[in-house]
């Protein structure tokens, strides 16, 4: 037999991680049923406003003997009630247990959970119908990510290894030393990535919180993310690692869309042309992007720092392919900017003076006509229009690694740019 499990909500600022109990879930199941796979740590919506981080979500599959599966749940629900950070007001837990093939109709529920917003009388509905036995701890929130773990088709994926800490560091200092990180990345990289931030010459494998997790390692390669592991330096002791896999850096929550049919928590991949000029407010800078059915306002908000450059030299009437999560900011739809590619550049005409016409020299504005500063002499203000070269190139823009979703492929992976090429 089949029994699939997803959990979901069990973290909270103050510390846990819903990963740190599936790897737990998924050492004591495997003594007891045969694991079909690696776990999944599934990523769902990033724009649903409830999540903790990254809105994750985790599921794991096993064959089992019939008689065994009373065990496997009650052993799920001990571990879920023990170690879940139920007492913070925004952890809701939610435990889901299947049996037998996973049907076509959660699948689609899943793909609904990643692109949309779901509610908690949704996933009851689809649980109900798909024959699927729900726990709920008090409002039981997790059960949609729950659901939406198992049921998700997971055709394209990576895998992350995850080591956690003991819990008498919880809450300490992650002492991982920096070049050692940075060794490693060189040596496997693109094979795994975003371990580093090579611009800022960050580490980017340690999370900051009180969470259990130690170190997060990402790639393609599990033989290449487990030595990767090995050669990173670590000063505390390691209570186990876990490799998932993952929906992260897959692309899959992107859709394309035109601008009408845009709705709040969307992702989606905009072609359009920017309506006018730039604008900046507390470091965020934006722009109106326009297509046939209507307007939408496009924000590359402060941590994509760099990036911030590129979308600044954008001009009215340039024609762009856009993708990003679309969220209310200051009350107005934005697309939260991922990755943007200049498809048409306008030419860029800047407007100067003349030279004087009878010595060479430079003229000067007075009003409306121009005076030689050499020579005095005097001409109507006719200025010359100058072509630019525009310093964007025919490419595919990002955001840099710390500001990038979980969700969102970087372009070093092939297939980075296929989202976007869709609306080409
Ligand atoms: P972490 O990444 O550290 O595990 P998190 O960011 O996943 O934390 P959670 O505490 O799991 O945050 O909270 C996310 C909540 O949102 C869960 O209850 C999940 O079931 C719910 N959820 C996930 N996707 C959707 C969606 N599309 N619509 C509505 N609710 C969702």
């Amino acid at each position: 037999m089949l029994i699939h499990i997803g959990i979901d909500d069990t973290d909270s600022p103050n510390g846990m991680c819903t990963t740190y109990i599936g790897a737990i879930l998924y050492r004591e199941i495997s003594k007891i049923a045969e694991p079909l796979d690696f776990p999944r740590l599934i990523r769902l919506n990033p724009n649903v406003p409830y999540k903790t981080r990254g809105n994750g979500a985790v599921a794991m599959s096993f064959k089992i003997d019939e008689e065994k599966i009373k065990e496997v749940k009650t052993l799920v629900i001990r571990y879920v009630r023990e170690l879940a950070d139920i007492d913070h007001e925004n952890t809701n837990p939610g435990i889901v247990f299947l049996i037998g093939e996973v049907p076509k109709e959660l699948e689609e529920f899943s793909l609904r959970a990643l692109r949309e917003h779901v509610t908690i009388e949704e996933a009851e509905h689809v649980a109900r119908k798909v024959n699927a036995e729900v726990y709920k701890f008090k409002l039981g929130r997790g059960i949609i990510g729950g659901l939406a773990a198992i049921g998700y088709p997971l055709e394209k994926f990576t895998y992350e290894l995850l080591a956690y800490r003991k819990r008498e560091y919880w809450g300490t200092p992650r002492r991982v030393i920096k070049e050692s990180v940075f060794y490693a990345d060189k040596w496997s990289y693109p094979f795994t990535y975003d371990n580093v931030d090579p611009y800022k010459r960050t580490v980017l494998i340690t999370p900051h919180g009180k969470d259990p997790v130690l170190v997060g390692i990402r790639g393609i390669d599990v033989g290449k993310i487990l030595q990767v592991f090995e050669m990173i330096k670590i000063e505390e002791p390691i209570e186990f690692f876990q490799v998932y896999k993952t929906n992260q850096n897959t692309d899959d929550h992107l859709v394309v869309k035109k601008i009408k049919d845009v709705k709040p928590y969307d992702n989606v991949v905009i072609r359009g042309k920017v309506a006018g000029k730039y604008w900046e407010k507390g470091r965020h800078v934006f722009f109106e992007l326009e297509d046939e059915t209507g307007k939408i306002r496009v924000a590359a908000f402060e941590p994509t720092k760099k990036f911030r450059n590129y979308v600044r030299k954008l001009l009215p009437g340039d024609e762009v392919i856009i993708a990003g999560g679309v969220k209310e900011f200051e009350g107005v739809l934005t697309v939260n900017l991922e990755k943007f590619y200049p498809v048409n550049l306008v030419p860029k005409v800047e407007y100067e003076k003349p030279r004087c016409p009878k010595c060479g020299g430079t003229m000067k504005s007075k009003g409306d006509y121009l005076k030689c500063k050499k020579c005095g002499y005097k001409m109507e203000k006719i200025l010359t229009p100058v072509k630019r070269p525009r310093d964007l190139k025919k490419k595919i823009y990002e955001v840099p690694p710390d500001a990038r979703k979980h969700i969102s492929r970087p372009l070093v992976l092939p297939g980075g740019e296929d989202k976007i090429l869709e609306a080409l």
